[in-house]
Formats: C-alpha cells, sequence, structure tokens
C-alpha cells in the first residue's frame, strides 16, 4: 500500500528553541534541523517531508509570514496527502484561523502542532505531539486543526487556555473534531477528504484596532483610532455584547467611525459567550447604530477575519456581509446538530 505523503512545515515555536546558556531563556535555534530529527519509526507509516518556513517566537508572527505559509501549502498542495505545521503555541491560534480563510474549501487536513517544552529536552512533549499531528494529517479530515496532546480541535475555534503539557488549547463554543487514541475516533461533524475546489486568498490588511471596554472606558479613544486611519475596529465589550449609553458618548463615537468608513465589530469578552446585539439596550443601539456582531466566533477568529475581509474589500455593507458567513466552520451552523456536516 502507498505511504501518505505528508509535509511537515515548519514556523518555529517552543518546539525547536534552545536555552540561552547565559539567560536561561528559550530561545529558537540556529539550526532546527539538527534539533527536528524526524523519527525513522515514523516513516513507516508515512513519507513525511519538510520545509523551513521560519524560524521565529511566535510572538513575532505576522500577516505577512502567514501569507507565506499559505502561499507555501497552495505551492505544494496536490503532492501531498496531507499538511503539519509547526509553529508556537502563543499565537498558534491566530496562524490557524487566519488561515483557514486564506486557504478555504480543502480536501485534505493541514494540522498545526507545537510543544511547551524543546525537542531536543528530556520529557519533551514535542515529540509526542509531531507524531499525533502526522498521524492525524493521514486521516479522514478535510479542514485545518490544531492537535496538542490528543484533541483534535477545529483551528478557528481554539483558545490556548492553558500551560499545561497536556491541555494548551480548548475548544470552547464548537465539540473537538476527534481524538487520538487506540483506535483513533474521528467525530461525524467533521469535514471529510473529498475533491473540493481549493479558494486561496491570501490577502490579509493588518491596519485594525482592538479595544476592550472596561468600567470607566473613555469612549474618545476611538477618536485615536480614526486619526490614525485605522480600516477597522473590534469593540470586546460586556456579556453578549453590551456597551456603555449613560453618558451618551460611546455609540456617537461608533456612529462617527462608520460614517468614516470603518467597520465596528462588536465582540464579548466571555470564554464561552455569544455576541447578542438585541439582549441589551447597550448591543442593540450599537447594532442600529450600523455594528456588526461577532456571534460566536473567538477572539482570535474574529480578528483575522476582519484583516481577510479587509484584505479584499473596505465597503461595509460587504465586510458586514463576510463576517457574517461562516467561511469554515468559524462561526455557528444554525443547522448543526441537525444534521452532520459533510459540506
Ligand atoms: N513562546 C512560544 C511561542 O509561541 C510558546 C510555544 O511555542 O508554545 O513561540
Amino acid at each position: 500500500m502507498r505511504r501518505p505523503k505528508i509535509c511537515l512545515l515548519f514556523c518555529g515555536g517552543t518546539i525547536g528553541m534552545v536555552k540561552n546558556a547565559k539567560t536561561g531563556a528559550m530561545q529558537p535555534a540556529s539550526n532546527v534541523s539538527e534539533i527536528i530529527q524526524i523519527f525513522p519509526e515514523i516513516q513507516k507509516y508515512m513519507q513525511l517531508d519538510f520545509k523551513m518556513i521560519v524560524n521565529i517566537d511566535s510572538s513575532d508572527m505576522s500577516p505577512q509570514i502567514w501569507t507565506k505559509l499559505a502561499t507555501a501549502i497552495h505551492q505544494l498542495y496536490d503532492k501531498y496527502d496531507g499538511f503539519v505545521v509547526a509553529h508556537g503555541t502563543d499565537t498558534m491560534a491566530y496562524t490557524a484561523s487566519a488561515l483557514s480563510y486564506a486557504l478555504q474549501n480543502l480536501s485534505k487536513p493541514i494540522v498545526f502542532t507545537g510543544s511547551l517544552i524543546p525537542l531536543n529536552e528530556i520529557g519533551s512533549d514535542g515529540r509526542n505531539n509531531l507524531t499525533y499531528a502526522c498521524l492525524t494529517a493521514t486521516q479522514d479530515i478535510a479542514e485545518i486543526c490544531i492537535v496538542i496532546g490528543n484533541r483534535i480541535i477545529r483551528a478557528n475555534r481554539a483558545k490556548k487556555y492553558h500551560e499545561s503539557i497536556v491541555a494548551v488549547f480548548h475548544s470552547p463554543n464548537f465539540p473537538y473534531l476527534g481524538e487520538l487514541g487506540r483506535p483513533i475516533m474521528l467525530n461525524e461533524w467533521r469535514k471529510k477528504r473529498r475533491k473540493r475546489a481549493l479558494k486561496f486568498a491570501p490577502k490579509f490588511d493588518s491596519n485594525i484596532s482592538v479595544l476592550k471596554i472596561f468600567p470607566g472606558f473613555d469612549p474618545y479613544i476611538i477618536e485615536n483610532v480614526l486619526r490614525r486611519n485605522a480600516h477597522g475596529l473590534i469593540l470586546e465589550s460586556f456579556g453578549p455584547g453590551n456597551v456603555p449609553i449613560q453618558d451618551n458618548s460611546l455609540i456617537p463615537n461608533i456612529e462617527k467611525a462608520i460614517k468614516a468608513g470603518i467597520p465596528v465589530i462588536i465582540a464579548n469578552q466571555m470564554e464561552k459567550g455569544v455576541t447578542n446585539l438585541t439582549a441589551y439596550q447597550g448591543g442593540y443601539q450599537a447594532l442600529k447604530a450600523g455594528a456588526i456582531s461577532s456571534r460566536d466566533m473567538t477572539i482570535e477568529a474574529t480578528v483575522t477575519k476582519l484583516m481577510w475581509a479587509l484584505g479584499h474589500t473596505r465597503k461595509i455593507p460587504e465586510i458586514a456581509k463576510i463576517m457574517d458567513t461562516d467561511l469554515a466552520g468559524e462561526i455557528a451552523d444554525p443547522n448543526f446538530g441537525k444534521a452532520n456536516q459533510t459540506a
């Protein structure tokens, strides 16, 4: 039987780091191919090729590198049965969400993984995570996922919530796609392999602002956002999208931004929350002023989706339509649970 062909794309993170001898702080190794020993045992099950994208701490990740990674996958797409991306966990949910918009309509899996202990250190979780990610890349899955420990998580639903070596990510608003055990369990709602026409759209506009509302928030900060010519604004508001209205200053500022052609997205600060702009007066007034709801998207999925939308259009009604459309499983499907997702 033909061994599946998997390509491992390397983007850095602790998995490829070494300790600085002087400071003890972790930093990217100068020669990662020495560190990534592609384990001989895995080659029995698949043909694994290696491609270097960057070797950085993922806090230095940027939309330019998302585009570089998406372009590399697009170029190699037909040659492989699946892809694994080794990446730092700190911003993995952003990169993986961004890629789910840049590479839509997948026929095969793209699996992100990383580790909290460098691969060349004793007790590293990296070896297991890489093995599990490579195995996942051979499975009947056709979407971008994160595999750390034994959970397979839809990438644009994932949030980093822990520094434990077992469970780094969870998926507060969507059930796991599967679990790696004996046997490997895959849930019916995952997207399955079948021939689909890949949509490659790797443009992002990162000129946005994200502001967290807090008691005492000065709404005039929004004027600074306008002054710095941001192309979009996300307000992380209270509860299900509630904003202060008593002093009558936030809503007029939202209106001002929208009049200036800047889309305003209302997100929420809840861990497992859904933005519902008709639940309270504050959210309702924001909606009437033209703000757009983030619905049940994670903040990582919302930020990268707005950047992706702005990479394609500056027209607010078009941005609103994109934000409200399920592009890659990042937002609630009203039919979820009624029938299995096979699309
Ligand atoms: N600081 C690291 C990074 O995100 C953490 C990790 O790899 O898990 O690159």
